[in-house]
């Protein structure tokens, strides 16, 4: 009989997932100091959301009742025509933002794994988790063997890349579980020497106030002086620790059709972007990541890349 874990799999794939994996619901022990020292040190700058919830984002167990099992999730980003625009003159987006918000498209395909496990299995309560504060995914996804946390910080998969956004499942089943893989990142340190504002402190720390994707889209008051001339051309996240990192040479455009890129995107130039009205701007990134910063934000960044 087909264990239960293989028909989550099994099922995660149909729906379109890359990659999944198990763990067990229980305390990160492991993380639980690295968590605290990167808060006490002030590493999440004016991201407060991320002081709430100290328990509960180191036990699922608080977050969920009856939590037991673990079920994270991966889904590629990588834009078929990311390679083609890498390099231009133009301000830089983060490529996750390409298309619409990540988080719908994410979540109704784990709604619909939730109720393909209750269809096959049994009833099973759990929630869905896509990107939010009281989870740190990229540990679950570590602990759940579908990859290993790089210098940079990402969860990165041999020969896949990291250029995937992150899941998780919280369900009251037991389930077979899967083993953490090794770290391959070896004497590299191409991330930790590329990044423009050195926000990466030492191996798998990245200093969240020093960090281009903080600047750009969660800070909402202006820039410390001596960062706005480090942006880089980017005005939306920050992809320079990924794109150099050898295991991203092997990242394949991804197939899910509701994900594809906001052509606007992809063609516009400083100009039309110094150029777009509020108006325009709400109609052309309606349902964007883009939304996060809002326009304010975007033009704001802006108005950095010429100084
Ligand atoms: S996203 Fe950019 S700024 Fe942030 S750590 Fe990576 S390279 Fe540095
Ligand atoms: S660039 Fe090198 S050190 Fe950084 S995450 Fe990739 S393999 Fe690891």
């Amino acid at each position: 009989m087909e264990s239960h874990s293989n028909i989550i799999k099994r099922s995660a794939l149909r729906l379109g997932f890359d990659f999944c994996g198990i763990s067990k619901a229980e305390f990160l022990e492991e993380e639980a100091p690295h968590l605290e020292k990167w808060l006490e040190l002030g590493m999440n700058g004016k991201m407060q959301y991320m002081e709430n919830y100290f328990d509960k984002r180191l036990d699922p167990r608080k977050l969920v009742d009856g939590a037991k099992s673990v079920i994270s999730l991966m889904l590629n980003y990588y834009p078929a025509s990311a390679k083609a625009t890498a390099g231009e003159a133009s301000p830089k987006i983060s490529k996750y933002a390409y298309g619409k918000d990540y988080h719908y498209v994410i979540k109704d395909k784990l709604k619909e794994l939730l109720q393909v496990m209750n269809e096959e299995i049994g009833e099973i309560h759990g929630r869905a988790f896509v990107d939010s504060a009281p989870v740190l995914d990229r540990a679950w996804a570590a602990k759940s063997g579908l990859g290993w946390i790089g210098k940079n910080a990402q969860l990165i998969r041999p020969k896949s890349g990291s250029f995937f956004f992150l899941a998780e499942l919280i369900v009251d089943i037991d389930l077979e579980t899967d083993a953490p893989m090794k770290d391959y990142c070896g004497t590299c340190t191409r991330c930790m020497d590329a990044c423009p504002t050195q926000a990466i402190i030492g191996p798998k720390i990245v200093d969240g106030s020093k960090c281009i994707s903080y600047f750009t889209i969660e800070l909402k008051e202006n820039m410390p002086e001596e960062m706005k001339s480090k942006l880089d051309g980017w005005i939306f996240g920050c992809d320079v620790c990924q794109d150099v990192c050898p295991w991203n040479s092997f990242s394949l455009p991804h197939k899910t059709k509701e994900m594809q890129p906001n052509p606007a995107i992809l063609n516009m130039t400083k100009q039309d972007w110094e150029e777009i009205t509020e108006e325009v701007f709400k109609n052309t990134f309606k349902g964007s990541p883009l939304q996060r910063a809002g326009f304010a934000g975007i033009k704001r960044n802006l108005s950095y890349l010429s100084t």
